[in-house]
């Protein structure tokens, strides 16, 4: 089979070329800047948008590499992905399932897993869809001895004019592919409290992430570090969760940890249900006697 694969910052790519390689030639697409990031993964070839890249544009570049000739296109998810997967799937007059984080091929036919439900269920389905987007992260990735040779494209100019630009709060960390994660929840109960917390990340070199009401509606936290349904899918070595009550869309963005050990003063908190390592407690008395053992 032949298989095209959309990543706008490169790494989406690692983990889908690793699994789709195993059943057929893969080609790569990215943003100019990332390749560096994507081509020790076995694409046949990685091609590079070079130039401001918008929906359109980017488009047109990909109708060039004449996408009928594919079996399947693979996207990974993001706000450029997402745009362009529905119109690649119109002008191939195909289906378009999106955000799937698991699924098996046999010919043309693909079975999708998706959240549904708002992360309540998982939707399998069975398709003969063209066009695929998959969460960034869903799949492991695994490098080659080689490199794939880079194609570059200049891209043409975007008829979408942009009035302004505004820098995101970036916090330069990247959660997904941290291996220890300190994720904190609305048991933290306030920014300050940070400070407590932070000797524990430190002292397993980790990182910071957290939920949802601390990173999206409290802002403790940058939008960056959101784990979960509508945040971002880690999956670390050890995810430490600290007041977090452990409701689905929290986990439906976890679940791929390895070890996953909790802190909440509620028993009953779903979380418990999720952790291999659970401790009963206030995490103010809990996080201090860690470090120190830790030490
Ligand atoms: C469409 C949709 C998408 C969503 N996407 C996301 C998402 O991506 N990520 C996400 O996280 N949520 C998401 N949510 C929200 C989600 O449903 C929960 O509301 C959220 O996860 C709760 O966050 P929390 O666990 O931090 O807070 P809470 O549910 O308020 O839990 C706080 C926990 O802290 C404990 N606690 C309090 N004080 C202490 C203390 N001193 N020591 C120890 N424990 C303490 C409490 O017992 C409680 O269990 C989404 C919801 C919807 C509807």
């Amino acid at each position: 089979m032949k298989f095209l694969v959309f990543s706008e910052d490169g790494n989406g790519a690692t983990g889908l070329v690793t699994k789709l390689r195993e059943s057929g030639e893969v080609d790569s697409i990215t943003l100019g800047g990332e390749e560096s990031k994507c081509i020790n993964y076995g694409s046949k070839t990685v091609t590079v948008l070079k130039g401001r890249a918008m929906g359109d544009n980017s488009l047109k570049a990909i109708q060039a590499m004449n996408p009928e000739s594919y079996d399947k296109i693979f996207i990974s998810s993001s706000p450029l992905g997402r745009d362009i997967a529905g119109m690649i799937a119109a002008t191939l007059k195909s289906l378009v399932i999106t955000e799937v984080f698991d699924f098996t091929l046999e010919n043309e036919i693909i079975r999708t897993k998706r959240f549904f439900y708002g992360g309540k269920t998982i939707l399998e389905e069975e398709s003969r869809a063209k066009v695929i987007t998959t969460q960034p992260g869903a799949f492991e990735a695994k490098k080659v001895d080689s490199s794939s040779p880079l194609n570059f494209v200049e891209l043409e100019e975007s008829k979408i004019s942009l009035e302004e630009e505004v820098e995101k709060d970036r916090s330069g960390t990247d959660i997904e592919s941290a291996s220890i994660l300190i994720s904190v929840g609305r048991g933290i109960g306030k920014k300050e409290a940070l400070d407590q917390v932070k000797p524990l990340v430190e002292a397993v070199h980790g990182e910071l992430s957290g939920s949802r009401p601390v990173c999206l509606d409290y802002k403790w936290l940058s939008e960056e570090r959101q784990v979960g349904l509508s945040g971002k899918k880690v999956k670390p070595k050890v995810y430490i969760a600290l007041g977090i009550s452990g409701q689905i869309q929290h986990i439906a963005g976890m679940r791929g940890s390895k070890i996953v050990i909790a802190v909440n003063k509620d028993k009953e908190a779903p979380i418990f249900q999720e952790c291999d390592y659970g401790i009963v407690g206030d995490l103010f008395q809990v996080v201090p006697k860690l470090v120190s053992s830790l030490k």
